[in-house]
């Protein structure tokens, strides 16, 4: 049985799809311009921008601000505007005032994180700063939950890379056969877990199909209800609470 759970956060406890889903509803909404992408465009985009900036943030080469102003610049430029800084840095501060008002978990979590503290230790792992993350955890009522957030920014080292994983597991005093990582991501939370011969489960909320169906990675498709994800992390027999190292 896991002595350690390792949760990734962000779309994982933390629902950074819907905060996302929000903020942009509301800048195509408001700004007619936007409005000549269609809104699944205009998501689509949107992505594509994050993910490619947030590489340049996990190398230490741009800071979230100036990642979000960028994403922007080349959000207007893709909806065909050639926009001036001011109007750039008003639309990146209202998607990040719209997205800190969604902040929330993902349905169940906190429900989750109560049961598996009964057994386990919890660490998050993380690609992202460290402030941000500690912030979400906050907002969301998570934090009291996690005995370890280890964060890319302070590692240096971002998932797949075994080293993060190394890091949670020496903060949570234990070893990768008595761990057992739950992710969304096949590339980041599963990929890197396995490097490290570490229990993989898969957050799979989408209900995407397996990149690896031969793979045997066991899924979570919802933290609720909440006995169902415990089965799936702890397997059937369950000693009492009191088992929590
Ligand atoms: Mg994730």
């Amino acid at each position: 049985m896991p002595r350690a759970v390792l949760f990734d956060l962000d779309d994982t406890l933390f629902d950074h799809y819907l905060c996302t889903r929000t903020a942009l509803g509301v800048l195509h909404n408001r700004h007619e311009c936007f409005r000549a992408l269609d809104f699944a465009t205009f998501e689509h985009a949107h992505g594509q921008y994050l993910e490619e900036l947030h590489q340049s943030v996990l190398e230490g080469r741009l800071d979230l601000d100036a990642a979000r102003t960028e994403r922007f610049k080349r959000l207007y430029a893709r909806a065909g505007v050639k926009a001036d800084p001011e109007m750039v840095a008003t639309a990146a501060a209202a998607y990040r005032h719209e997205y800190k008002a969604a902040r929330t978990a993902v349905a169940g979590a906190e429900g989750l994180l109560t049961r598996v503290r009964d057994y386990a230790r919890i660490g998050v792992v993380s690609n992202n700063v460290r402030e941000e993350q500690e912030e979400k955890l906050r907002h969301c009522g998570l934090d009291r939950f996690v005995d370890a957030l280890v964060v890319s920014e302070e590692v240096g080292a971002a998932k797949p890379d075994p080293e993060i994983f190394r890091v949670a597991l020496e903060r949570l005093a234990c070893s990768a056969d008595q761990a057992v990582m739950v992710g969304d991501s096949w590339a980041a939370d599963i990929a890197g877990a396995r490097r490290l011969g570490m229990r993989a489960i898969w957050f799979n909320r989408g209900r995407r199909p397996s990149p690896e169906p031969e793979s045997l990675i066991q899924e979570i498709t919802a933290f609720e209800p909440v006995e169902d994800a415990i089965e799936v992390i702890f397997g059937g027999d369950l000693p009492g609470a009191q088992g929590r190292p």
